[in-house]
């Protein structure tokens, strides 16, 4: 789902990514921690004349910790949701925390509840563990050390409270959504959920403009907009739960054989106006050929070139029987547009990312949301 990640690292199969805005905003803050270490020891009571470590790598020694910390916040949802069943895709580190990518978030709200505390109550324990350390033995280690110890416990609580918030996609908004769906029905709670997160936003806003904390405006403004996302996501799974892929596939559907010049596909893509079609031989679907795959090959060779040597033979299918939540998981993991609908090894239809929007809509009409 995140293009722009590069992964770090593997935790019990669990691919770790580091997003651009991650990695972008890395040397700032230890820059930031590294500037502010000198007032942090006062606060402290820690005598920042007998430190020993210097500053920019006392600042990148506690971004790295941070980092740590974001990812263990990250793997204990991810443990929770892997023991109730879920499949993790991959965590991604992001600018303000992470995002453990769990398939198929079902909606049983004792199951969110769960996964979804769990988070913060990691970083608690992690805070005031590492609290506890540097209030019994402070005066046995290096200065230096000590105020790392602190710190890092510090952040490790502050990271509980940021993501108790309750505002979408934070957890805070997320356990308050489980705790209403236990009540009310999933969309109502998602609704009441979204609409606090928004007031929580807006409060947060209006504290930022007054104080003029840039920081705080765009922290508000990025989870507004994530808010809505998550609304309009979670609005989209529930109207469409009941609906089967053969309830919005297209049944006609044309392929081409592998045996097509580009000259000729390009043709068949102007008149039909499709910009992807299955590789049909001998009855079997054998491979998928797309507008994008076309753009990597020059002009001038469009005569000699043929499907077979550009088409992908990686098929990405589903089955008629399954669900539409499931097949538009699947577009968003692989990125694609479309998905071939097969039965028996036989292709029956082809299910894109347009027909399950337009289903959205509809339903949303029927049942004027
Ligand atoms: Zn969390």
């Amino acid at each position: 789902m995140f293009k722009n990640s590069i992964k770090v690292g593997e935790v019990s199969n669990i691919p770790i990514k580091l997003h651009i805005s991650f990695i972008i905003a890395l040397p700032f803050i230890a820059w930031a921690v590294s500037t502010n270490i000198k007032s942090l020891a006062e606060i402290m009571n820690i005598s920042y004349k007998s430190f020993i470590v210097p500053d920019y790598l006392l600042g990148l020694i506690v971004t790295v910790f941070l980092f740590i910390s974001v990812a263990l916040h990250e793997l204990a949802h991810s443990y929770v949701a892997k023991s109730k069943g879920h499949k993790i895709n991959s965590i991604t580190l992001m600018l303000l925390g992470g995002i453990a990518e769990i398939n198929e978030l079902n909606e049983i709200p004792e199951d969110e509840l769960q996964i979804t505390i769990i988070g913060p109550m990691t970083s608690l324990a992690i805070g005031f563990t590492l609290l506890l350390i540097s209030q019994l033995s402070l005066n046995l280690f290096i200065p230096d050390l000590g105020f790392l110890i602190l710190y890092i416990g510090q952040l490790n609580i502050f990271l509980a409270i940021f993501n108790l918030i309750p505002a979408f996609p934070n957890d805070g908004g997320r356990v308050l959504r489980a705790y209403l769906a236990k009540k009310k029905d999933y969309i109502q709670a998602t609704q009441i959920a979204v609409m606090v997160s928004k007031f929580t936003v807006f409060i947060f806003g209006i504290i930022g403009f007054i104080y003029g904390n840039f920081i705080l405006i765009l922290i508000a403004f990025f989870i507004y907009m994530r808010a809505n996302q998550e609304y309009q996501f979670s609005l989209l799974k529930n109207l469409l739960s009941e609906l089967k892929v053969k309830d919005l596939m297209s049944n006609d559907v044309s392929y081409v054989s592998q045996d097509l010049s580009i000259n000729q596909l390009l043709d068949m893509m102007l008149y039909k106006s499709h910009s992807g079609y299955p590789v049909i031989e001998d009855g079997e679907i054998i491979g998928c050929v797309t507008m994008e795959d076309i753009r990597e090959i020059t002009n001038e060779k469009h005569q000699n070139v043929y499907v077979k040597d550009i088409m992908s033979t990686k098929i990405i299918k589903v089955s008629p029987n399954d669900d539409v939540n499931k097949a538009f998981q699947l577009l968003l993991e692989e990125d694609i547009g479309r998905l071939m609908v097969v039965k028996h090894g036989k292709l029956v239809g082809i299910i894109t990312r347009t027909d399950i929007f337009n289903a959205f809509k509809i339903k949303q009409i029927e049942k004027s949301l």
